[in-house]
C-alpha cells in the first residue's frame, strides 16, 4: 500500500538531528510531487495530503491553479473562463459529492444554439431544429424519426466521423452542422477523423434542448478557481505556481511523482510530438447587459473564422451592467487542448504509454498524461481511482 510506495516519514526529530546535504533537503520534505494544478493534480494533492497524511508539493508552470478550468474577473469585473467555457456535468454521485465539500453549486442546464443563415436553432439537433430548418410542424417523436430515416444514408462500415453523421442524418444535415464546424475545429475533414469525435453528439427526436442530460448539472457558485483554492487549502500541500516541473531540483521530487502534463514532454518527445489541436480566444467586454440568448452559440459555416461565441453570464448567473464574451478560433499552435483522435496518434501514444508503465515511482494522470479527451468529472473520477489503487491494501502481499 501507499507507505510501501512512499516509505514512512522519518520521525521529525531525526530530521533535525541529521545534518543533511542541501541536495537531500527537498527529498525529505515532500513525499509526493505533482506536476499540474488542474483537476487531476489538485484532486490527487488533496487525497494524498488529507487521506494519506503525505506531504505534497504541487507545481504548475502557470501562475494560477485550476488548469484549463481557471476563471477570473476580467477588467470590467465580469467572471470569465480564461481557457474557454467549462460546464460541469456528471452522472457520478461520488464525483459530485467529493467536489461538493469544496463548493456550493448553482444549478445550470447548458443550452447551445447553432447559427444557420439567419436562423438560430437548437444544437444538438432536435425536433425544433428540424421544424425550423425545413419549415415543418412535426409534433411527435415518430414523425421526427420517420423524417430522419428518410434523410439518413446508411453506411455499412462506420469508420470515420463523416460516416457516423451521414448514417444517422444524411448529407444535408451533415453539411449544415458538421462538415464546416469539424474542419474548422480540427483542421481536418470529418472523413479523416475517428468516429468517436461526432459519435459523442446525439440527434434527438423530442424537443429537449439541453446540451447535456447528466444527473448533476451545475456550476461552482463562486467559480472554479475558488473551488480549487479550497481543495488545495490543506497544511500538507505546498503550492509552487509559475514553476515548471522539469525545472524542479531532483531533491524537490518526492518518492512518488504524479505527472499530469503532456506525456510526450515528460520523455523529452523522444518518439516525436503527440499532436494536439489548440484554440485562440478573443475575449471582449460589451457595454450592454446581454449579447445572445444562451451561453454558447455555434457558427458551423466554414466562412466564419470562429467556431463559437460564449457569453459567460449565462453560465455563472452573475448580474452586471456589462457582459463579456469569447470568440474561439481553433488553431494548430498554442497550448495543448484536444488530443487529435487518429489511429497513428494513438499508436504514438501507446509507445509513450509503454515507457510510462516502466517508469518507476511515476504515475501519469489527467487529460494530457492520458492523451485522451476527458471531461472534468472523468478526470476527477480517474484521480480518485488512482489514489484508491495506490492506497489499497494488497491482501496477498500482506500475508507474505
Ligand atoms: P489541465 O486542466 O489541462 O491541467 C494540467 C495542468 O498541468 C495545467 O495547468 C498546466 O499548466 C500544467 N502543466 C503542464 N505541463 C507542466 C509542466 N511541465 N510543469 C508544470 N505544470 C505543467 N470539461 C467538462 O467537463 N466540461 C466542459 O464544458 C469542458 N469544456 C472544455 C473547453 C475547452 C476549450 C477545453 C480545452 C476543455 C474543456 N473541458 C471541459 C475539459 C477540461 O478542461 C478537462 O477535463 C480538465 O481541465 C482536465 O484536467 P487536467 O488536470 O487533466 O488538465
Amino acid at each position: 500500500h501507499l507507505d510501501r510506495v512512499l516509505g514512512k516519514h522519518p520521525p521529525s526529530a531525526s530530521v533535525v538531528k541529521l545534518p543533511m546535504p542541501p541536495v537531500l533537503r527537498g527529498a525529505r520534505k515532500h513525499d509526493v510531487t505533482i506536476c499540474g494544478a488542474g483537476f487531476a493534480g489538485s484532486v490527487l494533492a488533496r487525497q494524498f495530503a488529507e487521506v494519506s497524511g503525505k506531504r505534497v508539493l504541487l507545481a504548475d508552470k502557470r501562475p494560477h491553479v485550476a488548469g484549463n478550468a481557471f476563471d477570473c474577473l476580467d477588467g470590467a469585473g465580469v467572471l470569465i473562463h480564461r481557457y474557454g467555457p467549462h460546464i460541469f456535468h456528471t452522472n457520478s454521485d461520488d464525483v459530485f459529492a467529493w467536489l461538493s465539500r469544496f463548493t456550493e453549486w448553482r444549478p445550470y442546464e447548458h443550452r447551445v444554439l447553432a447559427r444557420v443563415g439567419d436562423k438560430s436553432v437548437p444544437m444538438p439537433i432536435n425536433r425544433t431544429t428540424l421544424n425550423a430548418l425545413y419549415g415543418l410542424d412535426m409534433r411527435s417523436e415518430a414523425e421526427a424519426e420517420a423524417f430522419l430515416a428518410r434523410q439518413a444514408q446508411p453506411v455499412t462500415n462506420i469508420r470515420t466521423s463523416r460516416d457516423v453523421v451521414i448514417n444517422a442524418v444524411g448529407t444535408e444535415l451533415y453539411e449544415t452542422f458538421f462538415q464546416g464546424y469539424t474542419r474548422k475545429q480540427w483542421g481536418l475533414d470529418p472523413s479523416q477523423l475517428d468516429k468517436s469525435v461526432t459519435a459523442r453528439v446525439p440527434t434527438r427526436t423530442n424537443t429537449d434542448d439541453r446540451y447535456f442530460t447528466d444527473k448533476h448539472q451545475a456550476m461552482p457558485r463562486e467559480g472554479y478557481t475558488r473551488m480549487f483554492e479550497r481543495i488545495l487549502d490543506h497544511p500538507g500541500i505546498e503550492l509552487a505556481l509559475g514553476t515548471d516541473f522539469h525545472d524542479l531540483e531532483a531533491a524537490d521530487k518526492g518518492r512518488l511523482v504524479v505527472y499530469t502534463g503532456p506525456i510526450d514532454a515528460y520523455f523529452g518527445h523522444r518518439f516525436g510530438t503527440l499532436p494536439y489541436r489548440s484554440l485562440q480566444f478573443r475575449h471582449e467586454t460589451l457595454d450592454r447587459p446581454q449579447f445572445q440568448p444562451v451561453g454558447v452559440v455555434n457558427y458551423p459555416a466554414e466562412d466564419v473564422p470562429y467556431t463559437r461565441i460564449t457569453e459567460y453570464k449565462h453560465l455563472t448567473g452573475q448580474s452586471h451592467a456589462k457582459t463579456s464574451i469569447s470568440y474561439e478560433y481553433p488553431s494548430a499552435e498554442g497550448d495543448p487542448y484536444y488530443p487529435i483522435p487518429r489511429p497513428e496518434n494513438q499508436a504514438l501514444f501507446r509507445r509513450y504509454d509503454a515507457l510510462a508503465a516502466a517508469e518507476p515511482g511515476v504515475v501519469f494522470a489527467g487529460r494530457l498524461g492520458s492523451y485522451r479527451y476527458y471531461n472534468m468529472d472523468q478526470v476527477v473520477g480517474q484521480a480518485l481511482a488512482i489514489h484508491r489503487r495506490l492506497t489499497a491494501r494488497q491482501p496477498a502481499a500482506d500475508a507474505m
